[in-house]
This record gives structure tokens, C-alpha cells and sequence, in this order.
């Protein structure tokens, strides 16, 4: 049996319940995981509020690293006792221990630490795919990057910073905007007390950036495009703020012939190898100190419910981990 956070219903943050539920065997492909930490991530909030409706009752949480206890027929990468952690769906990683599908769980180095692991794979992988997976990025570019002291946020930080890419961030307050800066942002704008647009072109004497990596959505989609060079490219790849309204696609003509994608991880990780060459590459950033996890909240499992609370409400920076007794 394990303890695990479930909704029986889409709604607020009181819908998050524990319940004792039977792990079982796994099944060809399959492995059972113990967990040992478990990272929270904004896919959560709308998995729970139904923006991403999902058959219920369904357990929450999308990464979490721990310890394989046992291996089902076909899985060749890990094998029982080994430190693991995954970004992966189906959701269900709040819990103690589960059986999930072996493709998406990685080997995890002995150096890299269970919570470092836990806070890292969802944002880190997807940081990957940003900057290196969705258009050409070099040293020399510059990015936009919204919520810049966020989870994923401090980690695009470092990671442009590691590859010579100047990278602007956005943050809704002045000490968020100072965090950013401490972690590799070479300019914060504080996108509640300044249209972030404008400013952008000041940064970058009236050309714009290259790219945008924008995951608040509704509130800075408009500012995001006004914010490229011409021929730039919006990673819409998230809805802190709401979903992007429904637009008119010839203002892309208009504004220089603008590429918009909305990406997401789970397209790039649904290839095994390709899902395990790119958290190797997240190790070694993480292994060689370009990249340095912030965990700046932790709760109990059962304190679910309030790292969903501070999470919506902006009170968060950094990553936030559930832990296991
Ligand atoms: P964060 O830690 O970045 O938290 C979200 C941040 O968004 C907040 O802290 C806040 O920062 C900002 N924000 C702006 N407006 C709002 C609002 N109205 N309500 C709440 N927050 C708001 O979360 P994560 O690091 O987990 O994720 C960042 C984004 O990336 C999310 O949109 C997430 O869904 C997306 N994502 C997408 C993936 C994909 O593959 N498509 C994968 C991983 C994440 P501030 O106060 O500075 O404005």
C-alpha cells in the first residue's frame, strides 16, 4: 500500500486527498518505483482545475525521483536497487511508490541528490528542449524568458547563461526580478510595474530577441510577439496566467514574419533514447555546477494541498518538492 495524493473531482486545491492504494506488480515495460521526493510543477494546478481535463479520480504529480524496487519484462536500463527519477505521464508521482511505465525513468548519477533529482527533471528537461530541441539558439542570441525566478525560470537562467545566450527575464516582483539576475538573467524587468515590451527594445537598441520563452500565457502573449526580431520565434509552451486567447495569425505577417509554437515535454520525451540522451545532458549541467537547483519550498506529502496554494499565488520561487518520510 502507498500513500498517494488523488481528485476525485477537477476544482481548487481542497479537491487534493490521500489515500491508501495498492501499488501492485509491474507489468511488461514496467517498472515499481519508491519514491523519495516528488516535484510540483504548474502542469499540476491545471491538471487539478480541468484547464487539462483527465478521466477521475485520477492521483496527481508529473516527476518524482527515488529507488526501483522491481523491474517488469523488457526494461534492460534499470534494475532493482538502482536511484532513478522521471518527468513522465500518466500523472500520479504524489505518492510513496507507484508502477509506471519504465521509459521515461532515468538512471540517476550517485551525485545528484534525491530532492536535486526531484526539482530538476520536469523543469530541467523542459529547459532542454527550449533552448537546444525548438529553433536553433547560439551563443551571441538573446531570449525573452517570462517568470524568470519560477521553477523553471531559475533553471533557463543558468542554462543560457552556460551557453552564452543573453537572456532577459520578466518577474512580477523586485526581489523575484533581483533572484533572476543572481542566476545568470543579464537584464529582469518587473512586468508588474513596467510594459515589458517596450523595454525589451530599449535592451536591445530597438531589434528585439530572437526568441521568446513564455509560460504565463494569457497576460504576455500580445507583449511576447511585440517583443521579436523579425523572423523571431514565441515558445508558448504554458497558462500561469490563463490560456492564449484564439488570435489571427496574419499579425504574424505584420509583425515580421513571426514563428509561434506551442510546445510541450511529453512530445520531446516520447522517444526512450531521445528522453535519455537529454536528461544525461540536464545531469552533466547539473554535475558540472552551471546548473544549480533552487529548492525553495518543501512540504510533507500531506501538505499537498498548500504547495498547490502557494504555487497559484505567486508566493513561490525556485522549485517546490513534496517529501517522503
Ligand atoms: P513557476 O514556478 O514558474 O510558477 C509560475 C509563475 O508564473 C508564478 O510564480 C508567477 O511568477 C508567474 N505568473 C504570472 N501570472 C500568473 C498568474 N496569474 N497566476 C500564477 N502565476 C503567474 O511554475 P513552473 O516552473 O512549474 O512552470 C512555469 C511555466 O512553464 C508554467 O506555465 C508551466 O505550465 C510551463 N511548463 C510547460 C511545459 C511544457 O512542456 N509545455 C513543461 C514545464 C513547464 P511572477 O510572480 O514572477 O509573475
Amino acid at each position: 500500500m502507498a500513500l498517494t495524493a488523488i481528485i476525485e473531482e477537477h476544482g481548487g486545491p481542497e479537491q487534493l486527498r490521500l489515500v491508501d492504494r495498492d501499488v501492485g506488480e509491474p507489468g511488461p515495460g514496467e517498472i515499481r518505483i519508491a519514491h523519495k521526493v516528488c516535484g510540483l510543477n504548474f502542469i499540476d494546478v491545471y491538471q487539478r482545475t480541468g484547464l487539462y481535463p483527465m478521466e477521475l479520480p485520477h492521483a496527481l504529480g508529473m516527476e518524482a525521483a527515488g529507488v526501483v524496487e522491481a523491474i517488469g519484462e523488457g526494461v534492460t536500463h534499470l534494475k532493482p536497487g538502482d536511484r532513478a527519477a522521471y518527468a513522465a505521464a500518466p500523472p500520479g508521482a504524489y505518492c510513496e511508490a507507484r508502477v509506471m511505465p519504465a521509459a521515461q525513468v532515468c538512471l540517476l548519477p550517485d551525485d545528484v541528490p534525491f530532492d536535486v533529482a526531484a526539482a530538476a527533471m520536469l523543469k530541467g528537461l523542459t529547459v532542454q528542449y527550449l533552448f537546444h530541441r525548438t529553433t536553433p539558439l547560439k551563443a551571441g542570441d538573446t531570449v525573452l524568458f517570462h517568470a524568470a525566478a519560477g521553477g523553471v525560470g531559475l533553471i533557463a537562467c543558468q542554462w543560457a547563461k552556460s551557453e552564452g545566450i543573453t537572456l532577459i527575464g520578466t518577474a512580477g516582483s523586485d526581489e523575484k526580478c533581483e533572484l533572476a539576475l543572481e542566476h545568470g538573467a543579464q537584464h529582469c524587468i518587473n512586468y508588474n510595474k513596467e510594459d515589458f515590451a517596450p523595454k525589451v527594445r530599449e535592451l536591445t537598441g530597438g531589434a528585439g530577441v530572437d526568441a521568446v520563452m513564455d509560460g504565463v500565457g494569457a497576460t504576455t502573449f500580445e507583449g511576447s510577439l511585440d517583443s521579436l526580431k523579425p523572423l523571431g520565434m514565441l515558445m508558448s509552451f504554458g497558462n500561469a496566467s490563463g490560456p492564449v486567447p484564439p488570435f489571427n495569425i496574419a499579425i504574424l505577417g505584420g509583425k515580421g514574419s513571426l514563428k509561434v509554437t506551442r510546445p510541450t515535454l511529453f512530445t520531446h520525451i516520447a522517444d526512450h533514447e531521445a528522453c535519455q540522451d537529454m536528461a544525461r545532458m540536464l545531469f552533466d549541467k547539473i554535475q558540472s555546477g552551471d546548473v544549480k537547483l533552487r529548492i525553495d519550498q518543501r512540504f510533507p506529502l500531506t501538505g499537498v494541498a498548500d504547495a498547490h496554494r502557494a504555487l497559484e499565488a505567486r508566493k513561490t520561487t525556485g522549485s517546490t518538492v513534496l517529501e517522503l518520510p
